[in-house]
């Protein structure tokens, strides 16, 4: 167990992020990670060991509405800063985060592979922003191409990811690994459990199995695989923090 945060909207998403990983801590982690938008451009941090390591890293000055965070629970591959989450494309403007495993990622990267991608880290994780980059190189929209992602892997994920050539979009999916949107007033969460986002709304959509969100600052929509819509109900957490921490 591990955790994702992300979020979209007018505060500061890397202070509300690592704020977030925090409360997610009890799930157990051995390492964590960040990637934010920064001027056009995504920025990452990650660090070994504890949450506090990778704040050593956190600039104070960094600012920005849209930011992906992690706990990995290492699966496939040491325990290392490169391992770590988020991971990107080749390029740069693709980041992702992931809890569970990619089963069918040996075959998926060495086809991705001899497209001429290459790869970073020994996580199977990996593989997820090079095969939404290749869809992109073909001229699908960021959306487009994770869906596509979506329908050639195999396995358990929570993921969530960003790009920089679509600053206004946060897009999650799950498959046996707890996600949620939480829902606030222009601004919108995704995190593994409500401990990391009660403190700021306590109005969530839980997703399931199967499940893809799009989300803005100011809407979410979701969709199954085959991107029908889903009509999915808001709860109102009625429990304190405190509470949901226990
Ligand atoms: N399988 C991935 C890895 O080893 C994700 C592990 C996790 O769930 O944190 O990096």
């Amino acid at each position: 167990m591990c955790g994702i945060v992300g979020y979209i909207g007018k505060q500061n998403a890397v202070r509300v992020g690592v704020d977030g990983l925090r409360a997610l801590q009890y799930r157990g982690y051995d390492s964590a990670g960040l990637a934010f938008l920064n001027e056009g451009k995504i920025v990452s941090a990650r660090a070994v060991g504890k949450i506090e390591n990778l704040e050593e890293r956190v600039d104070p000055a960094w600012n920005s509405g849209l930011g992906i965070f992690h706990t990995r629970w290492a699966t496939h591959g040491k325990v290392t800063e490169r391992n770590a989450h988020p991971h990107s494309d080749c390029s740069g403007d693709v980041w992702l985060c992931h809890n569970g495993i990619i089963e069918n990622f040996k075959e998926l990267k060495e086809g991705l592979i001899a497209k001429g991608h290459s790869f970073t880290s020994e996580t199977d994780s990996e593989v997820l922003p090079h095969l939404v980059e290749e869809e992109m190189k073909n001229g699908a929209s960021f959306e487009d191409a994770f869906f596509s992602m979506l329908s050639k892997i195999r396995g358990t994920y929570g993921i969530a990811a960003i790009s920089a050539k679509n600053p206004s979009v946060l897009l999650a999916a799950r498959n046996f690994s707890p996600l949620l949107v939480g829902v606030g007033e222009g601004e919108r969460f995704v995190a593994s459990d409500v401990s990391a986002v009660l403190k700021h709304t306590p109005q969530v959509v839980y997703l399931d199995d199967g499940e893809v969100a799009v989300i803005t600052a100011s809407s979410h929509h979701i969709y199954d695989q085959s991107r029908a819509v889903r009509k999915k109900p808001e709860h109102t957490i009625e429990w304190s923090l405190e509470e949901a921490k226990k």
